[in-house]
């Protein structure tokens, strides 16, 4: 493994920001932080940075432990939400200032000069280069915040939430931009957010973490499809998660929503580590785009050996573009479903109505409560 973080744990006093954090990143691998405010995403960077000294546990880069190094030996190069730009300075100086000043390796002036050069054709800011600062868009100096921290080649690159301070459109172009610079130069990103839509997006794989502690570990598609608890369920996606029981388990696991509703699914609908027992608590996924929803006049809402079905009220039509969501309350609990907005843009005008809600055997997830 290329970057290893190795029962790290960090107190600050009485706070323990991490506990027992383990995961490793692979060279030119992207690599998500993602979890809620607190959660312990920065300190693991900080760390990583030499920023801050581990309470126990330790952090290898190629092998090395790093607490051998300072942070100015340890080649990780960091962008932060508030990019501190030297004000004074041009575009072009600020881009040049890690390889004059060094930390890596020290640039002479005509290589830094070029290595300038081709990272404000990569950013598309060429024609900007003698700007200061205080002429830049926001994004345009988010830009050359991260061409300064390429520039001497970080052998790990961290970025701390670089697009919060941003406004939707350009975090979405930022965010390509970031990752088709990571592809080309086949660098090796921690990147940190709590934007679950962001860090889908943008990485090979994600951590999921919450206080201090690692939830899960996976693809974009592994958290999402087959969340290990109900924490990252319900922090990853829409969807609606209800609190169930397990009736029995075998061949397949048996298991009851608090309407009633029962059903009996294949036992790889299970997503946690050790399997259920009969009379354990669970968490009943249902992903909102993979439900369909009637009126109940329609159709008949029970539940049957291929599909569970789940009535409520129609509370709310949100229009999203080309879907729409539908918040829909009953026994079981609050209900999600989206589709397309032509098919039932229309509902808005029904909002109080009865609608049963179908989710197939199949795309039932159940989680560890
Ligand atoms: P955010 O998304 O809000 O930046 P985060 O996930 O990056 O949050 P951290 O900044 O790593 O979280 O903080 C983790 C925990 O450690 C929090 O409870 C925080 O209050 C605490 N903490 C961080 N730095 C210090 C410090 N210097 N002294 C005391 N507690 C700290």
């Amino acid at each position: 493994m290329y970057l290893s973080f190795e029962q790290l744990t960090k107190r600050y006093g009485e706070v323990t920001a991490l506990q027992d954090v383990t995961f490793g990143v692979e060279r030119s691998e992207f690599v998500s932080l993602l979890g809620p405010s607190g959660c312990g995403k920065t300190t693991t960077l900080l760390l990583l940075a030499g920023f801050e000294q581990p309470t126990s546990g330790r952090i290898l880069l190629e092998g090395r432990d790093l607490s051998e190094l300072p942070p100015e030996k340890r080649g990780v190069g960091m962008v932060f939400q508030h990019y501190a730009l030297f004000p004074h300075m041009t575009v072009a100086e600020n881009i040049a200032f890690g390889l004059v000043h060094g930390v890596t390796k020290r640039f002479s002036r005509s290589e830094a000069m070029s290595r300038v050069d081709r990272l404000l054709d990569m950013i598309d800011l060429a024609p900007l280069r003698k700007r200061k600062p205080a002429e830049l868009s926001a994004g345009q100096q988010q830009r050359v915040a991260i061409a300064r921290s390429l520039a001497p080649e970080p052998r790990v690159l961290c970025l701390d939430e670089p697009l919060s301070a941003l406004d939707a459109l350009l975090r979405e172009r930022l965010r390509l931009e970031i990752r088709r610079l990571q592809r080309e130069l086949g660098l090796t990103v921690l990147y940190v957010t709590h934007d679950q839509e962001e860090a889908l997006a943008i990485s090979d794989r994600v951590v999921v973490m919450n206080q201090g502690k690692i939830l899960q570990i996976g693809t974009p598609w592994e958290v999402y499809d087959r969340p290990a608890t109900r924490f990252v369920a319900g922090f990853i996606g829409k969807g609606s998660l209800l609190d169930g029981e397990v009736v029995a388990t075998g061949g397949q696991i048996v298991f009851k929503v608090t309407s009633g509703a029962k059903m009996a699914v294949p036992a790889d609908c299970w997503c946690g580590a050790s399997p259920p027992r009969a009379g354990h608590r669970l968490g009943v996924l249902l992903r909102s785009e993979r439900v369909r929803v009637t009126l109940s006049n329609d159709e008949d809402g029970r539940s049957d050996s291929s599909r569970l079905g789940l009535s409520g009220r129609l509370e709310e039509v949100e229009f999203l573009g080309a879907q729409c969501r539908l918040q829909i309350s009953g026994p079981a609990g609050n209900l999600v479903a989206t589709a397309p907005a032509a098919e039932i843009g229309a509902w808005q005008a029904r909002l109080g109505s009865k609608v049963t809600v179908f989710g197939r055997v199949d795309d039932v997830r159940l989680v560890p409560w």
